[in-house]
C-alpha cells in the first residue's frame, strides 16, 4: 500500500494518513501504538511487532479537547487530544506518551483517564541531559518500556530483533537524508512541502513498505537548480499545517537546514548497529539535536541555529512558534536578542493546528523578505 507512492500521493496521504493506516492494519492484522512527540524509541515498539504511529495533530475541528485542556494549552497538545478523542482513538491499541513539559505531563494523565481499556505507558526522558545521572536514567526508561510492553503482550524481544528494527528505521532516515541533501542543492527538484511530507509520513506508516517508495522517489529525482530561491533555516518543533510549507514554496524559499522534531532532528536519529541495541538507543538520546524542553546548555539553541545558518550560507532564520507552547515562549526572547546581535535576520511565524487561513502569515512573511531584499534587515 505504501511501497509504490509518487510524491504527489505522499503529499495527499500526509494530509490525513489514517484511512490508509486503518486499511493496512486490517489487511495485515497488526496492532497500532500511538506516541506523541518527541523521542519515544519507536524501534522498541516495532520490535514488539506493532506499527508505531507518531501523533502530530489534526486540522479537524476541536470538539472535546477544549473541555479537557484550557484554551492556553499548546495547540499541538489540544489537537492531538482531539485527534484521539473524536476521530481516531479506536484505531490504537495503546499509547506511549513522553513527558517533556507541563502540558505533556497533564496530557498523559488525561489520556489515561480517557482510555482506561487501552495500554498507556509514559516515557520519561531526562530533560537535563548534562546531568551525570541522565544516561543511567535514559537506559532505565528504555528498559522499563521494554519490560512494560513485555508484560502487556506476554512476549519478549531479543537483541537481534531490536537490532533488525533499528536497521529498518536507520534505512528510512538514510533515504530521507539523501533526498534532503539533494533538495538543498536542487530546490526546484522537489518542493519544501513534498520533502517534509516524506518525513512526516515516515513517522506514521510502515517503514518496510515506505522505504521502497522513498528509494524510488530518490532515484527518480532530476537535478534542477531553478532560479530566484532564497536559502533559509527553519527552526522550531513542528511546522503545521502543511500549507505553511506551500507558503515557503510560493515565495521561493529553500529550506537548507532545520531543527524540527518532524525534520532533521528525526532524520539525524540514526542508531549505531550491531552492538548492544539499548546502549545504542541511549547514545542516540544523549546526542540528539536541541529540542526546546530538553537541553544540556541554555545557549545550545542559539549556537545550533547560528551554526546551521552560517554553515549553509542561509539568508534568514524562520522560527515556527506553536501557539501557547510554553517552552518556546521561554526560549524566544533570548533567542531573538542573541540572533539580532549576530546580525542574523530572524522572523517568527505563529502557527496553530486548527488554522485554516494563512493570509496573515503570508503578508508578514512577504514583507519580511521584501525588507531583506531591500537591505532593511
Ligand atoms: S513542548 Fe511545546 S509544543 Fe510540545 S507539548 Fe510541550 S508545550 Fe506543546
Amino acid at each position: 500500500m505504501w511501497d509504490n507512492l509518487s510524491l504527489k500521493e505522499v503529499v495527499e496521504l500526509t494530509k490525513d494518513p489514517f484511512p490508509s493506516i486503518r486499511k493496512w492494519v486490517k489487511e495485515k492484522g497488526k496492532k497500532v501504538i500511538g506516541s506523541t512527540i518527541p523521542d519515544v524509541p519507536e524501534e522498541v515498539i516495532h520490535a514488539f511487532d506493532f506499527l508505531p504511529v507518531s501523533l502530530i495533530g489534526t486540522d479537524k475541528p476541536l470538539k472535546k479537547a477544549p473541555s479537557r485542556l484550557p484554551d492556553n494549552a499548546c495547540s499541538l497538545a489540544r489537537s492531538n487530544l482531539e485527534l484521539v478523542m473524536s476521530y481516531e482513538g479506536d484505531l490504537f491499541d495503546g499509547f506511549v506518551l513522553p513527558q517533556v513539559c507541563d502540558t505533556t505531563q497533564h496530557l498523559s494523565d488525561i489520556w489515561r483517564i480517557h482510555f482506561p481499556d487501552k495500554y498507556t505507558e509514559c516515557f520519561l526522558a531526562p530533560r537535563q541531559v548534562d546531568r551525570p545521572s541522565a544516561r543511567y536514567w535514559t537506559k532505565e526508561e528504555i528498559e522499563r518500556l521494554i519490560s512494560s510492553l513485555s508484560n502487556w503482550t506476554n512476549r519478549k524481544i531479543t537483541d537481534d530483533g531490536l537490532n533488525s528494527s533499528i536497521a529498518l528505521f536507520n534505512e528510512n532516515k538514510k533515504l530521507l537524508k539523501e533526498i534532503y541533501d539533494f533538495k538543498k542543492k536542487n530546490p526546484a527538484a522537489l518542493t519544501n512541502k513534498e520533502l517534509f511530507s516524506l518525513i512526516k509520513l515516515s513517522m506514521q506508516v510502515d517503514k518496510e513498505e515506505f522505504n521502497k517508495s522513498l528509494k524510488r522517489i530518490k532515484d527518480g529525482l532530476k537535478p534542477q537548480k531553478g532560479e530566484g530561491y532564497t536559502d533559509i533555516v527553519l527552526a522550531g518543533i513542528t511546522c503545521d499545517p502543511p500549507e505553511v510549507y506551500a507558503l515557503f514554496d510560493e515565495i521561493k524559499l529553500n529550506i537548507v537546514a532545520d531543527t524540527l522534531v518532524t525534520g532533521t532532528r528525526y532524520i539525524d536519529g540514526v542508531v549505531a548497529q550491531n552492538g548492544n541495541p539499548v546502549d545504542a538507543l541511549v547514545d542516540r538520546h544523549m546526542n540528539r539535536m536541541f529540542f526546546s524542553p530538553i537541553h544540556d546548555n541554555v545557549y545550545r539553541n542559539f549556537e545550533e541555529i547560528k551554526t546551521l545558518y552560517k554553515e549553509n550560507n542561509a539568508k534568514a532564520v524562520i522560527y515556527i512558534h506553536i501557539e501557547f507552547c510554553e517552552s518556546q515562549e521561554y526560549d524566544l526572547p533570548d533567542l531573538k536578542n542573541m540572533l539580532r546581535k549576530e546580525g542574523i535576520p530572524f522572523h517568527v511565524m505563529d502557527t496553530e493546528y486548527q488554522t485554516l487561513s494563512l493570509s496573515h502569515l503570508r503578508t508578514r512573511l512577504q514583507a519580511f523578505f521584501e525588507s531583506l531584499k531591500g537591505g532593511a534587515l
